[in-house]
Order: structure tokens, then sequence, then C-alpha cells
């Protein structure tokens, strides 16, 4: 299967139309609002930094089969390591999709999505977990996500929004996560189970861990850990950034 150019940047295939800055790759309109963000956060006293912004698919890949193998560690909804191999199959999918994506099916393929943290809260050489006790009440970072909260709210967070708001019994809840939703909103409508099932399909692109599991649940699985995540409030959504 051949896929469109845009197709490519919805999987994670091609990164041409990104740019890099300290090491992470996100599309150049993404860059500018970020921009914008963070001067914001920076007069409240926050760093806004990012911790992780676009992956490629076979970086999710490797991701993918490393938890589904029992190579890399598995937590839970409390943190705790998972013992893979002793869960059938859909137990252990529906386990790493509360945190992982699927590859192909990772909002961090689209140069949109990012997960930020704040450096001023914590001592240099800290390493940042991304992890609910952070970023809840009494973490480092709560200030900080509060205080996008109120952005948000306010129509003036220059185009970001949380698509992991809250835990809609699919992906866990992810307050780090941003997205920009006038360019994340292109690809989240073009993203089909189909287009995922040819992609697994393509052998060239490597193996993926449980494709059958994957291939025979897709719909099923699609609507839960990809098309379950909150609308762009349409200040968000709408946002221009000036000319
Ligand atoms: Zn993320």
């Amino acid at each position: 299967m051949t896929f469109s150019a845009f197709q490519r940047r919805l999987l994670g295939l091609d990164e041409g139309a990104l740019t890099e800055q300290g090491g992470h790759n996100l599309q150049p309109p993404v860059w500018s609002a970020l921009s914008r963000l963070r001067d914001a956060a920076s007069r409240h006293g926050f760093q806004l930094e990012i911790a992780s912004a676009y992956r490629s698919y076979q970086r999710q890949l490797a991701i993918w089969n490393g938890k589904l193998s029992g190579e890399r560690a598995v937590v839970d909804d409390n943190d705790l390591n998972v013992d893979v191999a002793r869960l059938s199959i859909e137990e252990c999918i529906n386990c790493v999709l509360r945190f992982s994506a699927m590859p192909g099916a990772s909002r961090h393929h689209w140069g949109t999505d990012l997960d930020v943290f704040d450096t001023a809260a914590v001592q240099g050489g800290y390493r940042v977990q991304l992890s609910a006790a952070e970023v809840g009440p009494g973490g480092p970072f709560a200030a900080m996500h509060d205080w996008l909260d109120e952005r948000i709210a306010e129509g003036k967070s220059f185009g970001f929004y949380r698509p992991y708001d809250k835990d809609r019994g699919g992906v866990a809840a992810e307050r780090w996560h941003l997205s920009y939703a006038p360019l994340a909103m292109e690809y989240q409508n073009c993203c089909t189970a189909d287009l995922l099932r040819s992609l697994w399909a393509d052998v060239e692109l490597g193996q993926i861990e449980a494709r059958e599991v994957l291939d025979s649940q897709a719909e099923m699985i699609f609507e839960r850990f990809v098309a379950r995540v909150a609308t762009p409030p349409d200040s968000a959504l709408n946002y221009l950034p000036p000319a």
C-alpha cells in the first residue's frame, strides 16, 4: 500500500515538515505558538520545557514491541510494574494502551503534540517521570498546569488544549500532554482503523507485536484508545497566529 504524503506524516513516516529546536521536532506553526505560550508562562514564573515532542513510527514501534514482549517495563494505573507474562494478550494490550499508543496512532507522530513540564519547579538533574503524582495536587508541576488550565478556559492558550484532560476509560489522563488544535484536528480526522491495518501489514516497516489481535479488534481498540479524546475548545481550534 502506498500512502499519500499527508498519510505518511500522520503515521510518523515522514518528518520533512518538521523543524528542530533543542533536540525536539515540531511543525513550524506549533513552534511559533509554543514560543508565545512559553513567554506567557515565564511572566508567571514558570519555565515551560518539552519532555517529548515528535516521535517516529519506528520509535513507537520499538516502544510497543518492547512492552508487549516484556523487555520494557509496563506499569498499571498505580504506577506499579506489571508482569506481562501473566496476562492474556488482550489484557496486555489494554494495559499498555493506557499509557502508550499503538504504532501509527500516536499523536506524537504529527508534530503537533508535546509533553511539557516546568523546569523552574525542580532542581537541575531532576528526571521527569510524566507521572500523575508530578502534575497532581502537591506535585512539582501542578502550579504550572493549574495556570495552563486557566489559560485554556479563558481562550488564551495560543491554540493548545489537552486531548487527555481526563480518564475516559481509554488512555489515562495525561495532564502533561498538549496538542495544537488547528493542525492536530486535521490529522485526528483522517486517522482510521483501516489506515492503521494497512500500515501494520507493511512488513518492510517492521513486524508489530500482537498484530493478529490488533487487526481483528482494530475498530474496538481504535474507538477506545484513539478516538476517545477531548474535543478542543473553539478558541483553540480557531486560533489564528498573528500575521
Ligand atoms: Zn504525550
